[in-house]
């Protein structure tokens, strides 16, 4: 760490080898966050991102951990202390969606979402109320599913949904640490995580769902995380924003 390192902020981004969180990298780095890129199997792409952000004069790492497992959490906070001296901000981003209606959801579909969407976020919370730096900004990633109530999407939504809980109670707990925490709930988003197994009729309709027309890209949500995490964002706390083209 040198002297320009350790004066910046410092962000962990979940889940940042790719899709949202990878976007959400970028903009954090460009924005002046040293940046933990968290992924799960994805190394390479992660690695890669790592070269993407230094290429471009920010500073980055990649950190290995599957948010599910507390000791991994532990150990990727470890790392960023290490490297960069603190964390003042959080993103949970990791995320899998599993669809399927009630009635054919197996326990697999059940304990995979629950493990990563909401034990994993409860993991890095955890590690984030204890070692957060004051002033420091959390940031969940919620879905807009919460509020449409979409069928198929029962047990996705409800990991969310206490993804939402958790965000409000956490934010009155760090009380008098002037670190805010916030959920930012995007609606159909060109990642692999929406895309992959739909038929292109439906991802069209889809789109289509918001006045705007369009899937949101994941430099639109990059952008909602960003102000969040930055100095514009400082007076918003406990809340959810639905970054969704206006969807719901
Ligand atoms: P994605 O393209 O599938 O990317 C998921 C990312 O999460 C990958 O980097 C993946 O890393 C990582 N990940 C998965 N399991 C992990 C674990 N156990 N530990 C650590 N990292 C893990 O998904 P996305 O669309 O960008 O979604 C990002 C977030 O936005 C999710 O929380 C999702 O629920 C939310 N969201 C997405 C949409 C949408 O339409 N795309 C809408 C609403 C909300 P590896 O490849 O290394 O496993």
């Amino acid at each position: 760490m040198n002297a320009q390192t350790s004066s910046r902020p410092v962000a962990i981004v979940t889940g940042a080898s790719r899709g949202i969180g990878a976007a959400i990298a970028e903009r954090l780095a460009s924005d002046g966050f040293n940046v933990v890129v968290n992924y799960a199997g994805s190394s390479a792409e992660a690695e890669a991102l790592v070269g993407k952000i230094e290429q471009a004069g920010g500073h980055a790492i990649a950190a290995q951990a599957d948010v599910s497992d507390a000791a991994a959490v532990e150990r990727m906070f470890d790392a960023a202390e290490a490297a960069f001296g603190g964390v003042d901000v959080l993103v949970n981003n990791a995320g899998i969606m599993k669809l399927a209606p009630l009635a054919d959801s197996d326990d697999a579909l059940f304990d995979s979402q629950i493990a990563i969407n909401l034990k994993g976020t409860f993991n890095t919370l955890r590690q984030a109320a204890r070692r957060l730096r004051n002033g420091g900004r959390i940031i969940n990633l919620s879905t807009s599913v919460v509020g449409l109530k979409l069928e198929n999407y029962a047990v996705y939504a409800a990991t969310k949904a206490a993804v939402e809980t958790l965000t409000a109670i956490l934010s009155k707990e760090v009380r008098g640490r002037s670190i805010t925490v916030n959920a930012v709930a995007p609606g159909p988003t060109a990642t692999a995580l929406f895309l992959n197994g739909k038929s292109p009729e439906l991802i069209e309709r889809m789109s289509k769902m918001n006045p705007l027309e369009r899937l949101g890209t994941p430099d639109d949500i990059a952008s909602a995380v960003a102000f969040l995490a930055g100095p514009d964002g400082s007076w918003i706390n406990g809340q959810v924003l639905r970054a969704n083209g206006g969807m719901v």
